[in-house]
């Protein structure tokens, strides 16, 4: 067995746990399996290293944050290659650069896209142990870049098809997938498995357990992820193809988000091409939309809202700012409270009513729904996020899904 070995920040946090990570490594080699690693930072280093670039700059150039940002998984990546060779490991620490990390697009978000691995199959095939830097690589002007927050689980997946791997082993604080997140409902169940479509709008709708590029690439190249905890060594959840056996409740499990704010140019002429005009420079800008509702036009006049990443929304509000006075709208407004809850699951294709149960439960604690959206297999709704804690427990008991 050949397999990529990802340790989350909390794995490797501190000295002792990082000696702990060394341990499992072994363990693995033990079992006669080659083994390559990849490591996020310690837990609060990213945040650290960027409160001191902002500390240093209101706007602090990107390329240079790339830079910094990507030293917290240097110093972990060559802490664990020390303690695998003080356990008798012969290891070796390479940053995404040196590992063949090719990444494209911007600063902050890039995108891998190659990984040129042979010299770590030769380590591999050596049963020496590649310890790679999660959440970074090299653009093609040799410049640092990382990958986006959580950005280490698509370099392991990534790293896993790039050498082949049967499986990209994903240790974190968690003992596996839960039907939501287990910090804010305690009686959430943990999974056996779950397809990576379903994982795929977890991840995508807030559940930050994977980052979702990296479910993206294990569905893509079929590479199965199995997500377990570093500190109980017990079988976590395997992220595989949806097998029939696959249970098929109402719903798989609920995801929440509140990186979310809201904004709405009000009183714009409705007319062809006004969406384009709206949407094409937010998209220019590097601002992802998601939610959209278009309201229906009153005297040749409509109302546009839609959600953005909150970090992205005073740039999003002056953007619209000037819009408004080109489309001669009436005006702008915007709320940074919001979050967005959503129902998930393949069961939903087979049985009728869920979204409507999911209103009923919401409106039962009285939480006013401020958007829908809806896909095959999930129903989205934006509320306050006050909220959200609320919204979460009580649709995961409605739908049944507390541990037994
Ligand atoms: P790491 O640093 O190991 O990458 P993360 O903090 O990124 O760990 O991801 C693990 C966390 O994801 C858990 O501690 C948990 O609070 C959160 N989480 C959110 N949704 C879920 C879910 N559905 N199942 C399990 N964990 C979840
Ligand atoms: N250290 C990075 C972050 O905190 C990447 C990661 O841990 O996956 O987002
Ligand atoms: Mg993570």
């Amino acid at each position: 067995m050949r397999i990529v070995q990802k340790f989350g920040g909390t794995s490797v946090g501190s000295i002792e746990r990082i000696q702990e990570t060394a341990k499992i490594v072994q363990k693995e080699l033990a079992n006669g399996s080659e083994v390559a690693v990849v490591v996020s930072a310690m837990s609060g280093e990213t945040n650290r290293l960027l409160a001191l670039a902002h500390g240093m700059n209101d706007n602090p150039p990107a390329r240079e944050v790339d830079a910094l940002l990507a030293t917290g998984e240097q110093v972990t990546a060559s802490l664990l290659a020390i303690a695998l060779n003080k356990l008798g490991v012969p290891a070796y620490a390479f940053s995404g650069g040196q590992a063949g990390f090719k990444t494209e697009g911007n600063h902050a978000k890039a995108r891998i896209q190659s990984v040129e691995s042979d010299h770590l199959i030769a380590h591999l095939k050596n049963g020496e142990v590649p310890v790679v830097t999660g959440f970074q690589g090299v653009n093609a002007l040799g410049h640092v870049t990382t990958l986006g927050r959580g950005g280490s689980d698509t370099s392991a997946v990534a790293l896993a098809i790039a050498v082949q791997a049967d499986c990209c082993d994903i240790y974190t604080d968690v003992d596996g997938i839960y039907t939501t997140d287990p910090r804010i409902e305690p009686k959430a169940r943990k999974m056996d498995s779950i397809s990576y479509e379903e994982m795929l709008e977890f991840a995508s709708l807030g559940a930050k357990v994977l980052q979702t590029r990296s479910v993206e690439l294990g569905m893509r190249y079929n590479m199965p992820i199995h997500l377990r905890s570093s500190f109980h060594l017990i079988e976590g959840t395997r992220v595989t193809k949806e097998d029939s056996n696959m249970e098929r409740a109402e719903i798989s499990g609920i995801a929440y988000n509140r990186d979310e704010a809201k904004v709405t140019i009000k009183g714009i002429p409705d007319q062809p091409g006004i969406a384009a005009a709206v949407f094409c420079p937010v998209a220019a800008a590097d601002i992802n939309v998601d939610v959209i509702v278009q309201n229906i036009s009153e005297d040749g006049l409509t109302d546009l809202t839609f959600t953005v990443p909150r970090s992205d929304y005073s740039a999003t509000l002056k953007l619209l700012n000037t819009l408004c006075l080109e489309m001669n709208a009436r005006e702008v407004r915007g709320d940074d409270t919001v979050a967005k809850v959503s129902i998930i699951g393949v069961g939903m294709r087979s049985h009728a009513g869920v979204a409507k149960k999911m209103f009923e439960v919401l409106a039962k604690e009285n939480i006013n729904i401020q958007m829908i959206t809806t896909s095959e297999i999930k129903v989205t709704v934006v509320l306050e996020e006050k909220y959200v804690e609320l919204a979460v427990r009580s649709l995961h008991k409605a739908f049944g899904l507390e541990a037994a």
